[in-house]
């Protein structure tokens, strides 16, 4: 006897299992499957199951797999969740692998019903279309419409440079040098998610205020981020970061990232202020100044210093412009 079901598939149960050219242990042995593969079924026939594999074709002994029907998808229980498409002609396949046939194409911004899953994918359905998308496409296309970052013009401005040491450390280290190493790792943060990263200074150079704010002015800048750190070796205790904001309606960017910095870093947000410094008193484009945290800390300058703190002090920036971008109080 035998049956054929376009849309069943055969899910793998053990390790190192013997694919055959034909059904029987007497036959050539093509190949090796492993548990958890899951392969598109072609038909069954006794203890046997025939399966399509990415260029052949091979048969199973079935007490080693379990056969998944997927005909009866929208009779199966409905997970309640629900799926947009936001890609163009994204494909939808008969069964949980790559393996299986197209069976169809979803329209960019079709819904669908999420009606079973497996690790990697998922099956979906509407009045249109049943199959199984990767899960993998749905996080893409979620992290994408989850960054407002992109095509955003940021200037970003490293405090101090060249004979402009800024404020000097508990262990004499300079102001300018760890604006210069948060800019970088801030400038490749932002370009990789799409932005336009302006720098005021490419390197260990002097650059006058006046200029740092024509920088700003000149380009269709959504937002300047000027970066310095604090110095208060009167009282070495003190931590914090604090962020300024010049017009009142910078106020949200100024407060957003102070708080996602804060989260990331777990040091004492100790709030955003108005305050007449130059770089955003004559900038006309949303600008704030950020202090970073205290380099008269010797605990601080110390972790200051490491990429893995640095890399937690631009994620904050980074998810304080997106809360600034998609208006997210
Ligand atoms: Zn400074």
């Amino acid at each position: 006897m035998a049956t054929a079901d376009k849309s069943a598939s055969v899910v793998v149960n053990t390790d190192n299992l013997n694919v055959r050219s034909s059904p029987g242990t007497q036959h050539e042995v093509v190949t090796q499957v492993h548990s958890g593969d899951v392969y598109p079924m072609i038909q069954q026939q006794d203890k046997w199951v025939q399966i399509r594999l990415q260029d052949q074709k091979g048969w199973l002994a079935s007490q080693y797999v379990t056969i998944q029907s997927y005909s009866d998808g929208k009779q199966s229980k409905q997970t309640g969740k629900t799926i947009t498409i936001s890609k163009e002609k994204v494909h939808l396949r008969g069964g949980p692998a790559s393996t299986f046939d197209i069976v169809g194409f979803a329209e960019q911004g079709a819904e669908f019903q999420i009606i079973s899953e497996t690790e990697k994918w998922y099956e979906i359905s509407n009045d249109n279309l049943t199959g199984f998308i990767l899960k993998d496409i749905l996080k893409s296309q979620q992290a994408e419409s989850n960054n407002s970052i992109k095509n955003k013009t940021i200037v970003i401005d490293a405090g101090h440079g060249g004979r402009d040491i800024g404020a000097i450390g508990a262990n004499g280290t300079y102001e300018k040098h760890y604006t210069y190493q948060t800019m970088r790792e801030l400038k490749h943060e932002l370009t990789m998610l799409g932005a336009d990263v302006i720098v005021t200074r490419e390197k260990n150079e002097f650059v006058s205020l006046a200029s740092r704010t024509s920088l700003s002015n000149l380009n269709q800048t959504d937002a300047f981020i000027s970066i310095h750190y604090n110095s208060f070796p009167k009282l070495p205790s003190v931590t914090g970061i604090s962020a300024y904001y010049y017009r009142n309606q910078y106020q949200d960017l100024a407060r957003y990232i102070l708080e996602e910095v804060s989260k990331e870093t777990g040091v004492r947000n100790r709030g955003s202020k108005f305050a007449d410094y130059q770089v955003i008193r004559q900038n006309l484009k949303p600008a704030i100044l950020l202090e970073l945290g205290f380099i008269s800390n010797p605990e601080k300058e110390k972790l200051l210093q490491t990429n893995a703190y640095q890399k937690k002090i631009v994620t904050g920036i980074v998810n304080g412009l997106n809360r600034y971008f998609k208006n997210e109080p």
